[in-house]
């Protein structure tokens, strides 16, 4: 569905919560009549109601029959999400009720709303920036407790805030050397090279550093896909087990036997990792045994960390699981490879190749799990470090280090002062379009809001 620019005399309506039997529902209503048509069809009177009063009364259709006893909110315009004049009204959550409430809305004179239409009239209005405005659908979506605090620091402008202090520097920065253009004639240097270069590595250091926590955020956002492979009874399903700490898959000491592809969750640290189980790895002929195989390799190109499992206590399966990593790490270069011996029933132990534990005794899990999160958490830190997640950020903080790093070599060979200034504009320009500062292209705005759900 393509978005429509919102007209500042429509008023939109939508049900916001999911339409199905529930508690209570929340239908919101947005734009310049959303008191008065509200009001037409309720019990009280609501028109010179203050913002953020609740009003408790009968909600009617057009033939004044009652559909529901609900609760209506009113907020004032400025007041309100969406910056214009809204109400909220909370009724029954029968999908009945829900849908003739919706109906009789449209008759008073709401449209339906488009889905992220509202959060896209607070970007409009200025109650979020872009940024922000992205935050609120991961937020929504967030499913671990480290995704809804990249949200959430998004959403409440931390992000924002480094952007727009980024973009200061660059002013500061653009301005002393378009200053230089004004006395051309006079062949003057105000601005000290030797600083000015040492400020545009500070710049781009840190911008490097923010797209460089991209590859942790997106990690985050989707969860981390980790996969056990191993040969049949190396004991992939009982790590499975252990580290879910529930009996989910078939164990069982007859090779071969867990054939199927299981994925399940797993929380470490408030990191969602996504553990993929699959059939042995082995070199056979055996048909189903052989699909399991390919499956491992299929799961392996999707996981982004490999445990490659062997039993500790065979020696010949020990070198192959060694060899194995070894050919995978130059397979696959991006991906962690790790090794860990298992059944190590009585000499758990670390080091930064491999993992030695016992999945059946329960020895070494933590490890595993410690282990695990460093992986994914690099040398980025939650509560200190703004994490991107959201990849037209990156793409637009990979196009302002490229700029940045055009004028920086630029200003290595001396080149003029006006070409200096047009790649510190380009910068600032992609810096400003994440947080929408910079006019955003219509069709990037309209493929932001459209992820979003209806009435968000
Ligand atoms: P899979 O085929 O790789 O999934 O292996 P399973 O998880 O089914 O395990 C195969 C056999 O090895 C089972 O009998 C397990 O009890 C046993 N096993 C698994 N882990 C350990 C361990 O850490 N120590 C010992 N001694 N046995 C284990």
């Amino acid at each position: 569905m393509k978005f429509s620019s919102p007209q500042a005399t429509d008023t939109i309506c939508a049900l916001a919560t999911p339409n199905v039997i529930s508690a209570i529902a929340v239908i919101r209503v947005s734009g310049s009549s959303s008191i008065e048509i509200c009001n037409s069809f309720f019990s009280k009177n609501i028109l010179e109601s203050k913002s953020h009063t609740l009003h408790f009364g009968r909600f009617v259709n057009e033939r004044k029959e009652v559909i529901d006893e609900v609760l209506v909110s009113v907020f004032e315009t400025g007041k309100s999400f969406t910056g214009e004049e809204s109400v909220e009204i909370s009724s029954h959550g029968s999908p009945f009720i829900q849908q003739e409430i919706l109906r009789v809305l449209i008759l008073g004179g709401c449209r339906m709303a488009n889905p992220g239409e509202f959060t896209q009239r607070a970007f409009m209005n200025g109650k979020l920036d872009l940024s922000q405005a992205e935050a609120v659908a991961d937020l929504i979506l967030a499913q671990s407790k480290q995704a809804h605090r990249i949200a959430l620091s998004q959403l409440r402008g931390g992000f924002s805030e480094k952007l727009s202090n980024l973009r200061g520097q660059l002013i500061h920065f653009a301005s002393l050397i378009e200053l230089e253009l004004d006395f051309a004639e006079e062949d003057v240097e105000f601005a000290d090279r030797t600083e000015l270069k040492n400020k545009l590595n500070e710049v781009i250091q840190i911008t490097q550093r923010l797209a460089d926590s991209f590859a942790l955020g997106n990690a985050i956002k989707n969860g981390i896909p980790v996969a056990i492979v191993g040969e049949p009874n190396a004991g992939k399903s009982t790590l499975l087990n252990q580290l879910l700490g529930e009996d989910r898959a078939i164990v069982s000491n007859i090779a071969g036997t867990t054939r199927d592809v299981i994925e399940e969750t797993l929380n470490i640290d408030g990191i969602l990792f996504r553990l993929i189980d699959t059939a042995g790895i082995r070199e056979t002929q055996e048909t189903i045994e052989a699909l399991g195989i390919e499956r491992s390799m299929q799961k392996i190109a999707l996981s982004q960390i490999v445990l490659v499992l062997t039993d500790g206590q065979d020696k010949l399966q020990l070198e192959k699981a060694k060899k194995w990593v070894e050919s995978l790490k130059i397979q696959y270069p991006e991906k962690t490879i790790l090794l860990v011996q298992n059944k190590m029933d009585d000499s758990v132990s670390e080091d930064s190749e491999t993992i030695c534990l016992s999945a059946k005794y329960g020895k070494g899990i933590d490890v595993l799990k410690t282990k695990l999160s460093t992986i994914v958490k690099g040398d980025f830190d939650f509560e200190n470090d703004i994490i991107v997640s959201n990849v037209r950020h990156q793409e637009a903080l990979l196009k302002t280090i490229e700029a940045l790093q055009k004028a920086l070599s630029g200003m290595e060979i001396g080149i003029a002062a006006d070409f200096l200034a047009m790649d510190i504009r380009a910068a600032m320009r992609y810096l400003g379009n994440i947080t929408g500062e910079i006019e955003v292209d219509r069709d990037i705005l309209g493929n932001i809001f459209q992820h979003f759900c209806i009435g968000k």
